[in-house]
């Protein structure tokens, strides 16, 4: 029914998150009817962006340098070092502004069932770097999820070896969130993580 070039494409576009087989092949068609507006641009995009990834040699972030645009930074405060499951956690801080530190990426979570171990993360860079005297804080800002509170337990013990505070973000009613819609685990960690008013 239809060439295998176009056949390749939908099997590739179905690999990306939140694409199923059948959003994949109308990604596909919408590209196809805008070969000119979108299809070439994109992937003239996608071959330029696979040329210039780099993997930071400091943190592990993602960017087109190493060390990366934040490490680069001179105006970045480098006594406190927040820690990432991946580089899109790291965009997502970055986007609220509010954070003026480095980061550390870690490459994933520990997990016994995908048999990932700590060697298989960045934990021995980061033990580095948190023991060179310049760094004062570790902000674990890990998923609050099973594995990722996992890995937030080993790699405070392997931090107990440089003189660093460790800190962990609050977890807790989300800003604009109603009691009556959280789960029960959220509310049981908010009441636990109270402060004076
Ligand atoms: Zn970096």
């Amino acid at each position: 029914m239809i060439g295998p070039e176009i056949e390749r494409l939908i099997q590739l576009l179905g690999k990306l998150p939140g694409l199923g087989p059948r959003s994949a092949r109308r990604a596909a068609l919408h590209l196809m009817k805008r070969r000119e507006s979108l299809l070439v641009p994109l992937s003239e995009a996608m071959a330029l962006a696979a040329e210039a990834i780099r993997t930071c040699e400091v943190c592990g972030n993602i960017d087109t340098r190493t060390p990366c645009t934040v490490c680069a930074d001179p105006t970045r405060d480098r006594s406190t070092i927040c820690v990432v499951e991946d580089a899109g956690d790291l965009w997502a801080l970055e986007r609220t502004r509010s954070y003026r530190g480095t980061y550390h990426v870690l490459g994933g979570t520990l997990s016994a069932l995908q048999g990932v171990g700590p060697d298989d993360l960045n934990i021995a860079s980061l033990v580095e770097r948190a023991r060179d005297g310049a760094v004062k804080e570790v902000i674990l800002a890990l998923n609050a999820t099973v594995d990722g509170q996992t890995t937030a337990h080993v790699v405070t013990d392997r931090l107990a070896a440089a003189d660093v505070t460790v800190s962990r973000l609050a977890h807790g009613v989300p800003v604009g969130g109603e009691l009556d819609y959280l789960d029960d685990g959220t509310l049981t960690a908010a009441l636990k993580a109270r402060r004076p008013f």
